[in-house]
């Protein structure tokens, strides 16, 4: 107590050089002085166009710009080798920001071109946006770090990749690492195509997930000439799935489980000795996608009996659905109507309303305002699933959603790309940063509001409610996952990485006009 008393009025001293509204001011100049550095990294990391747990050239790219800008950077964190951490500055509170890095399967696309014309044909691509969330958690971490070593602001910001978020493949383990013990805030962004946070579960529309391969064996044998020598690892795989679409009748409304076939054996006059399919379970609470992970195994089990063949599974991702902290939801609403929505301009409409038209979407352009704070749902319907609801069991947590996209795209393919790397993206970014920037300072500046954020923790969001991974001892992050697809793809979409030095703009180096939409008829 006495160290405490000696030093506090040193500490508040230090802290009070400049006030929050002051503060917040230079910081919205500073992130708009940063438009172009933020432009590029939307553009740079969209060329880069890399899967899950293959993130290399775009991790080697963040990673780099960081540590040429004063943080530490410590690689290969939680067994992955394309996850980092990169620290700023000492002491509490320690404020971290976190957003995803990886693209789609088959979702390339020219950027600003309102229909399917794909830059490398068949290659991932950044068909859910997640190129802009680093330019909009490193710009305001710049930011940050300028204002606090200029204010002498005590405080650590921490950097984190979200690493194969599309495969739920990486947050359970950086939980298990303990990457985010000694953190206070977690402040995640995502791109959308509103502004917008949320606390609790948000709209409701969040599931909780595990992802399963089951690989079943069997025996080769002659399919014409000696059937009854072999047995069918696809006959299992088979029964398996047709066993779980009878049980799904009598499974709550509330799941959502869907599969592919990974393995279906190599040619027809084969017994597949080796066949294996890929579960997504999905429901709304830690026990019922528990029950859904135990009945998959079950299930499993007995179809391999069935077809005389064995089986085991692999878990590749988990995630808890997420649970935002209202403390820190409510500063960042304010703040996100401090920053208001992005001027577009009629360019970013007429390709807004085109890619719309194309793909029979409802035709309303971009949204002009900011959504209102949303609130829980009484009944949550579920839906899809984001590994950083781990992270938001473990420390208050909220997610930013900023303004980057086109509305009432399906989401997951190539026309969540168009906008991704032009004037749309670029602005939503900047709007973004400074929302991440400011709620930082909220938090930096008001130890009392880090303080209701973990009262809101402890005694609402976890009161009844305990985190349990569902990491099993062995099991390891899927880092092999992707590596296939990446090299196959890798030398063809080097040729279309962006190059800063030569062009304003991906746009420029690739010749597209801003926007190219289709002639009316
Ligand atoms: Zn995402």
């Amino acid at each position: 107590m006495l160290l405490g008393a000696l030093f506090l009025p040193g500490i508040l001293a230090a802290q009070q050089t400049a006030s929050l509204p002051a503060l917040k001011q230079k910081a919205t100049e500073e992130v708009d002085r940063l438009q172009t550095f933020t432009q590029q990294m939307v553009d740079q990391i969209f060329s880069f166009s890399e899967l899950g747990f293959q993130e290399v050239e775009t991790s080697r790219y963040i990673t780099g710009i960081l540590e040429k800008n004063g943080f530490q950077v410590e690689r290969g964190v939680a067994g992955i080798p394309t996850a980092w951490v990169a620290t700023y500055g000492t002491g509490k509170p320690v404020i971290a920001y976190i957003t995803d890095l990886d693209c789609i399967p088959r979702a390339s696309q020219k950027p600003g071109v309102a229909y399917h014309d794909p830059i490398v044909a068949g290659a991932p691509g950044h068909g859910e946006g997640h190129n802009s969330g680093m330019a909009v958690n490193v710009t305001a971490a710049l930011v940050l770090k300028k204002l606090m070593a200029e204010n002498h602001l005590a405080g650590t910001i921490k950097i984190f990749p979200g690493v194969a978020e599309e495969l739920l493949g990486s947050k359970a383990f950086y939980v298990r690492a303990g990457l985010f013990k000694d953190v206070d805030i977690v402040l995640g962004s995502h791109v959308e195509s509103e502004f917008s946070t949320a606390y609790g579960t948000g709209n409701g529309e969040w599931s909780g997930l595990v992802s399963v391969q089951y690989f079943f064996h069997g025996k080769a044998a002659h399919a014409a000439s000696a059937p009854w020598e072999g047995r069918s690892a696809l006959d299992a795989v088979e029964l398996m799935d047709t066993g779980w679409d009878f049980r799904r009748e009598h499974i709550r409304p509330a799941q959502r489980s869907h599969r592919v076939i990974i393995n279906g054996g190599d040619q027809p006059n084969v017994v597949p000795s080796e066949a294996a399919v890929w579960y997504y379970f999905r429901e709304l609470d830690y026990k019922h996608i528990k029950e859904l992970y135990d009945l998959g195994n079950t299930i499993a089990d007995s179809a391999a009996k069935m077809a005389s063949t064995t089986v085991d599974h692999r878990l590749v991702g988990s995630a808890w659905p997420p649970f935002y902290n209202k403390v820190i939801a409510e500063a960042q609403h304010k703040n996100i109507e401090e920053v208001g929505m992005p001027k577009w301009s009629e360019a970013d409409q007429t390709l807004a309303k085109a890619l719309q038209k194309e793909i029979g979407a409802k035709v309303d352009g971009l949204k002009e305002k900011v959504e209102p704070l949303s609130e829980p749902v009484k009944n949550p319907t579920g839906g899809g699933s984001d590994d950083v609801g781990d992270i938001s069991w473990n420390v208050p947590m909220v997610y930013l959603m900023y303004p980057a996209n086109i509305p009432n795209l399906p989401g997951h393919s190539w026309p969540n790309a168009v906008a991704m790397a032009t004037p749309i993206a670029h602005k939503g970014s900047t709007a973004g940063a400074k929302v991440q920037a400011l709620t930082a300072l909220d938090f930096l500046l008001q130890p009392q509001l880090v303080q209701a954020a973990w009262d809101y923790f402890r005694t609402v969001q976890t009161k009844d409610v305990h985190y349990e991974t569902f990491l099993g001892a062995d099991d390891k992050p899927a880092i092999e996952m992707n590596k296939e697809k990446m090299e196959k793809f890798a030398p063809e979409l080097k040729k279309f990485y962006y190059d800063p030095a030569r062009y304003k703009t991906y746009l420029e180096q690739l010749g597209i006009m801003y926007p190219t939409v289709k002639a009316q008829p």
